[in-house]
């Protein structure tokens, strides 16, 4: 699933990540990517909320 990544946690930036189901999610966290700049993971709420959109949009909250 193709995600746009606000405020990515690993670089700082906003870049498209292809999100992939976590196989067994403990929180809010569903989804994982891996980081195109610096390629280390990243975990991604999916924000499902509002108004149908044409492509999936994602959210990605800090870790501390
Ligand atoms: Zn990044």
């Amino acid at each position: 699933m193709r995600v746009e990544i606000k405020g990515c946690q690993r670089c700082g930036q906003d870049h498209p990540v292809d999100a992939q189901p976590l196989s067994n999610p403990t929180d809010q966290f569903t989804y994982w990517a891996m980081c195109p700049t610096v390629q280390e993971p990243l975990r991604i709420v999916v924000l499902t909320d509002g108004p149908p959109v044409r492509s999936p949009t994602a959210r990605v909250l800090k870790e501390d």
